[in-house]
This record gives structure tokens, C-alpha cells and sequence, in this order.
């Protein structure tokens, strides 16, 4: 979370940071210029700037705008290697033909609306966890699949029986809600501004596609679909085509 107090009233507050475009929302209880960015697991480590633009308010000038540039360091994170070999169905490692048509139209659907920036902000107030459950798997981790090194992990995993209610973890709305290859039953919120929350695995969906959704709602019971070892509740973090750790945003406290 970016936080800006500025020594002037402005009326808006937006900046560049790694090539997105930020928009800030104003706190009046602690006169602070809040929102939410991310990194990357693939951003070399450096120095990066936030380039903020404010809009002072004025009756005269329509425009007056002031800009400020603030560098932040992006060191490397420590992630767990997971040796524990892990076991799936071969259909996920070795797809049929028709398997393989299928995992082709996934991803399609992801590209299409996965990487999807909505303008207004629908979150308020802290992230909530999904379920109260032992965390069984760390966003970053690499697992073995059969043998075979795995992408990193870019969840995280709760330990959860299947028909375990699954909450949305902010209010926002139901942008997927569809069985997929890999994901299982699938659900996804946006909660605008770029940030969606994705729910991974499902034995039932408790909402449908354009619902509205407010934090704590139930929004489907966990399971063991798709590409899951056994039941257990995935849940990730898109902000603009990125994947965040999701316990990084569950520990933020947020206006
Ligand atoms: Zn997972």
C-alpha cells in the first residue's frame, strides 16, 4: 500500500509504478492518499519510481497539476522449495488431444479476463481470509508435479475439508464462475482498480457470473476439482495482469 500526505489540498491523486497506472483514494480521518500496487515475481531487483501527479483544487486554472518522484528499492524475496513429491492424475501432466483443446480455451479465458482493469474501486477496508484455516502451502513455494518442477506456486493454500464455506474476501463482483481444466470450479472478483481475488478448486458455486458480492459472503463450498491433490481451498491475488501474495494483502490494515 502506497501513502501520500501531501503538504497541499489536492482534488486528485494518481501515479505511474512498473508501468501501471495508480489511482489513489483519499482517507479523510488520516488526511492520507492511499492505494494498492504490486510486484512481480519476475521484476529484477532495483530501483523503481513512483511517479505521482496530484490536481490541486482552483477555480482559475482548470489544470494545475503537481508531480512528485519517489524511488523505492525491489530487493529479491525468499521463497521455500517444497521437496515433497506431490502426486496428480496424468491428464494434467500428460494431456489427451481433447484434454489439451480444453486447456487451450482455459487460457484463453484467463487472457481475456484475468488481466482485466476496471476503473472504479469496489474494495473498502481490510482483505479478509476466505476460510479459518491452517495454511498448508505459501504463495512462491516450487513443487514437484510427478517428477517434475513446477512453475511457482502463485496462491495460497488452506487446509480446508471439502464443503468448507469459501468467503470473498472483499466486496466486489462476480467476474468468473465457470469449471475450468486446471482451476477446477472457478470463481473470480473483481474488486476494481485492477485487483481481482480468485478461488480455486470448488465443489459448489454459491454465486453466479455479474453477482455482486459483499466481504464474508459465501461464495462456494471448497472441493478438489481440477488440478488439486486432494481438497483444499487455492486462493490468489491478480492486481493488473500480476500475481501478489495473498497473505501480503490479508496483513494490511486498510482505511
Ligand atoms: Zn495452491
Amino acid at each position: 500500500m502506497f501513502q501520500v500526505k501531501p503538504p497541499t489540498r489536492l482534488q486528485s491523486l494518481t501515479a505511474t509504478w512498473l508501468g501501471h497506472d495508480v489511482v489513489f483514494t483519499f482517507d479523510a480521518t488520516s488526511e492520507t492518499w492511499y492505494a494498492l500496487a504490486g510486484v512481480s515475481l519476475e521484476t529484477t531487483s532495483g530501483s523503481y519510481s513512483l511517479e505521482l501527479n496530484g490536481e490541486t483544487p482552483s477555480a482559475k486554472d482548470p489544470t494545475r497539476e503537481t508531480t512528485f518522484s519517489r524511488k523505492f528499492l525491489v530487493g529479491k524475496g525468499k521463497y521455500p522449495k517444497i521437496q515433497a513429491k506431490l502426486s496428480v492424475e496424468s491428464k494434467f501432466t500428460e494431456p489427451s488431444p481433447e484434454q489439451q483443446k480444453q486447456i487451450e480455451e482455459g487460457q484463453q479465458i484467463k487472457k481475456d479476463y484475468l488481466n482485466r482493469v476496471t476503473p472504479d474501486r469496489e474494495w473498502s477496508g481490510s482483505f479478509a481470509a476466505p476460510a479459518h484455516a491452517a495454511i498448508s502451502d505459501v504463495f512462491g513455494s516450487e513443487r514437484i508435479f510427478n517428477g517434475k518442477t513446477s512453475s511457482p506456486h502463485l496462491g495460497l493454500d488452506f487446509r480446508v475439508p471439502s464443503g468448507t464455506p469459501v468467503a470473498a474476501m472483499n466486496d466486489g463482483t462476480v467476474l468468473l464462475a465457470r469449471p475450468m481444466f486446471f482451476e477446477g470450479n472457478f470463481v473470480v472478483i473483481n474488486h476494481g482498480q485492477g485487483l481481482l481475488t480468485l478461488y480455486l478448486h470448488l465443489s459448489e458455486f454459491k454465486v453466479k457470473e455479474g453477482d455482486p458480492v459483499k466481504r464474508g459472503q459465501i461464495i462456494g463450498l471448497s472441493g478438489g476439482t481440477g488440478r488439486a491433490t486432494g481438497p483444499h481451498l487455492h486462493v490468489a491475488v491478480r492486481w493488473q495482469g500480476t500475481y501478489l501474495d495473498p497473505a501480503s494483502l490479508l496483513r494490511l490494515r486498510l482505511p
